[in-house]
């Protein structure tokens, strides 16, 4: 199967500018992509008319948690039997695809089994929703970000709790068993909970523990880790994708740097903001999110991130979408602040949410290239000039994945489609 998008104005994710040029998709995949149109014969193929409207790459949520259905208590995704879950956190794949997201990396599913279930569910074809990396929960020590219990009361959250390498080795291995594609560990606490985001509460050992573990099946390991001493033993242990970094020292920017090509960060601002500023609702008004630290917050993110842009350090855009005040399928609202919080360009913030992503996801996606797998995006508008235009359902007139389109509004015509109609 052959599709022709004619009359795009191409933004190929590189970082260069847009220009007028045709894009042909051969099954999965970008069969050639040229300058100027009507260059590409259309021969067998379905011919899409993209009357002048910027083709880009589908975005890629680098920090995904497709099994957050709308908590405004960590306990709430406890509280939610498996069988509503399986159906909710489906539902979010869907969600998120309509927001011109093709690619989830999931930094924590809410249950060991969701994000693998719908990974599942959604590559057999079934069910749309974007390509997924999946995770398992995330693993923490006793009294860390993901663990609710009490002394007198058992309650989950999205937290496995392992004490010592060997109760971490068997967390991670019992994850892998159930088939996740990414860990995930709690280095440092975090301001919502008794460990506090300043904190490094889980130890060298169960850090490197969990990295070799996972590594030695060739999974991936990403940390929540808020605290500077967090960041360098998340560095130093070989983790693969580290959050929020939003204390970083310059020592820990240094060797955040130094494994560049390694590793990935990631913000995760929008839940941050959204508590400040959007949660007045759910009773957390500006001074209780103050109190929280959520400015403070923002205020160390804008240092930390300033720094990572300059040094060339890989960040990806995802913003813990899927609490009560973050809603799923608003996550492009990142893009925003990459560069109102951040100052990257949108350009540069657009690679975030598409390059950079692709190297994230492990994947030839991302960018607008020849071989590179087609999940693409045609946008009514501009981004580069206002990237609030992503936030738009209504403008992504068409959202392809793997080739195929996924919706679109876009007339079609030509041989391919007669072929297929017949
Ligand atoms: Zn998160």
């Amino acid at each position: 199967m052959k599709t022709l998008l004619r009359d795009c104005m191409i933004w190929d994710g590189s970082g260069a500018a847009a220009f007028p040029g045709d894009v042909l998709v051969e099954g999965d995949h970008i069969r050639h992509v040229s300058r100027g149109s009507s260059k590409i014969p259309a021969d067998d193929a379905e011919v899409i008319d993209a009357q002048g409207m910027t083709l880009m790459p589908g975005l890629v949520e680098g920090h995904a948690h497709l099994s957050f259905c709308g908590a405004a208590r960590n306990t709430d995704l406890g509280d939610i039997p498996p069988e509503e879950h399986v159906i909710e956190t489906l539902h979010n794949a869907k969600t998120l695809l309509d927001a011109g997201f093709t690619s989830a990396y999931s930094a924590a599913s809410a249950k060991l089994r969701l994000d693998v279930v719908v990974r599942n569910e959604v590559n057999s074809g079934r069910s749309p929703g974007p390509r997924i990396r999946a995770a398992g929960p995330e693993i923490t020590v006793t009294g860390g970000l993901g663990d609710e219990n009490k002394q007198h009361m058992m309650r989950d959250s999205f937290g496995i709790v392992a004490d010592g390498p060997e109760a971490i080795a068997r967390a991670v291995r019992t994850c892998i068993r159930e088939g996740v594609d990414n860990i995930k560990i709690n280095i440092s606490g975090d301001d919502f909970v008794p460990a506090k985001g300043g904190m490094t509460v889980m130890r060298e050992d169960e850090v490197r523990m969990a990295c070799e573990v996972a590594h030695s099946y060739n999974r991936r390991v990403a940390a929540h880790a808020r605290a500077s001493e967090a960041v360098k033993r998340a560095v130093t242990c070989g983790v693969d994708v580290i959050y929020h970094c939003d204390m970083a020292d310059s020592e820990a920017l240094d060797l955040l740097e130094a494994a560049r090509d390694r590793v990935f960060v990631g913000p995760a601002i929008g839940l941050i903001w959204n508590t400040l500023h959007e949660a007045e609702a759910w009773g957390i008004t500006t001074a209780v999110a103050r109190d929280l630290g959520m400015e403070r917050c923002i205020e160390n993110s804008q240092k930390t991130y300033e720094q990572m842009r300059k040094r060339g350090i890989r960040v990806v855009i995802g913003g813990d979408y899927g609490f009560a005040w973050t809603p799923q399928g608003t996550n492009a609202r990142d893009l925003e602040h990459f560069v109102k919080l951040f100052g990257y360009s949108p350009s540069e913030a657009l690679q975030c949410a598409t390059r950079v992503g692709g190297e994230l996801m492990g994947l030839p996606l991302g960018t607008v290239k020849e071989g590179q797998l087609a999940d693409l995006l045609v946008v009514d508008g501009n981004p580069l000039q206002d990237l609030r235009i992503l936030q738009d359902k209504a403008r992504l007139k068409l959202i392809m994945k793997n080739g195929k389109a996924y919706r679109s509004s876009l007339s079609a015509t030509g041989i391919g489609r007669e072929r297929r109609a017949a």
